[in-house]
């Protein structure tokens, strides 16, 4: 699929030269978008959608889009429309793989599929779509689309075909006291500490952090990072802001929420526990999340500096099944 796209960019650039412009659409693709075009036509084939855009021509450029990350347009062409797509260069840089794709996905969402704006969301809190976008409110706008690990392949089927089931994770609602007869073995338990900072020589297949911690700066975001440096999750907090993020390079932000419930200037207890398949997150013994484990190797717990969070107790265990 890659070289036939390549191929047939390659035609229509050198025909676009000898041949009258108003009769053949134009393919201009930068090559940092090449992989992700690349990409959007083999997932629309693996859902039974052709996709070339010789009808239609596509256009991707970087450009000067001061208020967004990308924008598409359609420029009146001969067979109806001709796909305009502008990325804003600085923003393009600070992403990773993953939120490259979901932008150009995103964008071809509007021009190639003729997606609009939906921005509807499960019980669980996710958007149902990488198609949610403006008008979205400061709370919304915070609060990104999980298109990453297990959750991909639902965003993907819902961008070609809108009317998709509700994947099972939107119901997740997992148990605090499910580990049934599996046992915690604790290997590090601390109290009343202003800094975490501790890496375990384990390789930890299965594995429970239990957190109860409060913040003591303000207005500071504090955070906890526990994992390798190749691949960590961790979670801010501000007053009432929960956040679960990974690193860059990894997944990327995951979930925010902001609770009137919860206050995170008074003590709140936070529960991550990979087991069986997944790795997920409670707060105050209630399901929040569900997160791809991580590999297990060797990792790091880490917060932030002291004087911002007061961790009251820490334990790391493992689960022994
Ligand atoms: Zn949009």
């Amino acid at each position: 699929m890659k070289s036939i796209f390549i191929a047939v960019s390659l035609i229509l650039i050198f025909s676009s030269c000898r041949v009258e412009e108003a009769n053949i659409p134009n393919i201009n693709v930068e090559e940092d978008f090449v992989p992700y075009v690349n990409a959007f036509i083999e997932e629309g084939a693996k859902r039974g959608h052709e996709i070339d855009f010789e009808d239609t021509g596509l256009t991707i450029v970087f450009g000067n889009i001061p208020t967004a990350s990308a924008s598409c347009s359609e420029i009146a062409g001969p067979n109806g429309g001709s796909h305009q797509i502008i990325v804003n260069k600085n923003a393009w840089e600070a992403l990773n793989d993953t939120l490259r794709e979901r932008l150009i996905f995103h964008e071809l969402g509007h021009c190639e599929l003729g997606r609009i704006h939906k921005n509807d969301k499960f019980s669980d809190g996710s958007w149902r779509s990488i198609m949610r976008g403006d008008p979205l409110s400061q709370v919304d706008e915070r609060l990104p689309v999980p298109y990453f690990g297990f959750r991909r392949d639902y965003y993907i089927d819902e961008l070609f075909n809108d009317n998709t089931p509700s994947p099972g994770w939107a119901s997740y609602n997992f148990d605090y006291n499910d580990l049934e007869t599996a046992a915690l073995n604790t290997l590090i338990s601390r109290s009343n500490l202003e800094k975490l900072s501790d890496t375990i020589n384990l390789a930890l297949e299965n594995y429970e952090l239990e957190f109860e911690v409060k913040t003591i700066s303000g207005e500071e975001a504090t955070w906890l990072a526990w994992g390798t440096e190749a691949k960590h999750y961790f979670f801010w907090l501000r007053e009432n802001e929960f956040h679960f993020a990974a690193n860059s390079n990894f997944q990327g932000p995951f979930h925010f929420i902001e609770s009137e419930t919860l206050d995170f200037r008074e003590r709140q207890k936070i529960t991550i526990r990979q087991h069986g398949a997944l790795c997920k997150v409670f707060i105050n013994e209630k399901f929040f999340f569900a997160v791809d484990r991580l590999p297990s190797d060797l990792f790091f717990i880490m917060s932030s500096t002291e004087n911002e969070i007061l961790i009251e107790s820490f334990r790391l265990s493992e689960i022994i099944d």
